[in-house]
């Protein structure tokens, strides 16, 4: 039996979507630079900065011009692509007769992901201002643990790392929390005032 050969046919839509600009967001450079740093490592900016440039970008051309072997650039893509910060397109390259992909960067993804970690932030700080307004925190001499009053009581007031006995804390983190937590907010406020 003679398999039939698939007529390949490159999609129209693919090479008008890479005329097509990177959306605008408001976040600034160094925000970005820093959630990419805090998501997937330093390694990664490099890469993020080639596909700002342009849409669907071949792989091998950014391999080429950061001087990556196309496993190194795999490797940072995918990392990427676990956060949804990137999609791709693949093409069969007619010489070769492999699967080239063709990458695109979302900032406006990134910016979402900015917001949500921001609010989920606000959150964890709230409930932890709450525990600290509460309750006195016993710390070990050798700084192994802090645990609030009844944890301290079920320990017998010994550290469970080192035995030495718990003192209490007489730093007091709502202050410093509440700021953080007043910093978070304005932001967000900001935010939603400039996105109106
Ligand atoms: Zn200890």
């Amino acid at each position: 039996m003679v398999k039939k050969h698939k007529k390949l046919h490159i999609k129209k839509r693919v090479q008008r979507k890479e005329r097509e600009e990177i959306p605008k967001i408001t976040l600034s450079k160094q925000a970005l630079t820093d959630l990419i740093t805090e998501l997937v490592g330093a390694s990664a900016l490099p890469v993020v900065e080639q596909l700002q440039k342009r849409r669907n970008v071949s792989e091998f051309t950014i391999a080429e011009k950061l001087k990556l072997s196309i496993n190194q650039f795999r490797h940072l893509i995918y990392k990427l692509d676990t956060f949804n910060l990137v999609s791709s397109t693949r093409r069969k390259d007619k010489q070769k007769g492999w699967y080239v992909y063709y990458w695109t960067f979302h900032p406006e993804r990134l910016e979402k992901l900015y917001w949500d970690l921001k609010r989920r932030k606000l959150a964890r700080l709230k409930k932890r201002i709450g525990t600290e307004q509460i309750t006195s925190f016993y710390v070990c001499p050798n700084k192994d643990v802090r645990v609030p009053l009844t944890e301290a009581m079920e320990l017998n007031f010994r550290c469970p790392e080192c035995g030495k006995l718990l003192q209490e804390d007489k730093i007091n983190l709502v202050k410093k929390l509440g700021s953080e937590i007043e910093e978070i907010e304005k932001e967000l406020k900001e935010h939603s005032q400039e996105s109106k």
